[in-house]
């Protein structure tokens, strides 16, 4: 377990260090910001959909470690990924940091199982993933986490 704790911290602090897809993206047809109040925490998050097929993900944003390593893992993991399997992993991965719920089928992003630990972080693992809601969804006003 010591050992799957480490890969879990190497994994979050390398997306932290290096966070893939960060940067604007100018052909965007979805975008959505969305703030963590209680750490200060900022997203913006593009998204290029055609066909309801999520084609291109980018994020910007200034936020702490769990927060940017979350919205690179997301940006990585919804690529590709149609609407409404998005959805069903947003619901995944939120049930597995608020809830401490297994999920197994989610691949890479199950390094965010290690933040239900610590319940001051949970808004920081979510922010970009309300925020890809609200992106899908096409809701206009920023979404806070409070
Ligand atoms: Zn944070």
């Amino acid at each position: 377990m010591n050992d799957l704790r480490e890969l879990y911290q190497d994994t979050l602090l390398d997306h932290y260090r290096q966070p893939r897809n960060a940067g604007r993206m100018a052909d965007a047809n979805r975008t959505a910001e969305g703030f963590n109040p209680l750490c200060g925490d900022k997203v913006k998050l593009y998204l290029k959909v055609e066909d309801d097929v999520i084609m291109d993900a980018r994020f910007e944003g200034s936020g702490c470690a769990i927060a940017t390593a979350s919205a690179s893992l997301m940006t990585e993991g919804i690529k590709g990924k149609r609407r409404e399997e998005a959805l069903r992993l947003l619901n995944v991965i939120h049930g597995m940091v608020t809830a401490g719920k297994n999920a197994d089928d989610i691949g890479k992003l199950v390094v965010l199982a290690g933040v239900h630990e610590f319940p001051q972080r949970v808004k920081c693992a979510t922010l970009a993933w309300h925020t890809l809601k609200a992106a899908l969804e096409n809701i206009e006003t920023p979404v806070t986490t409070e």
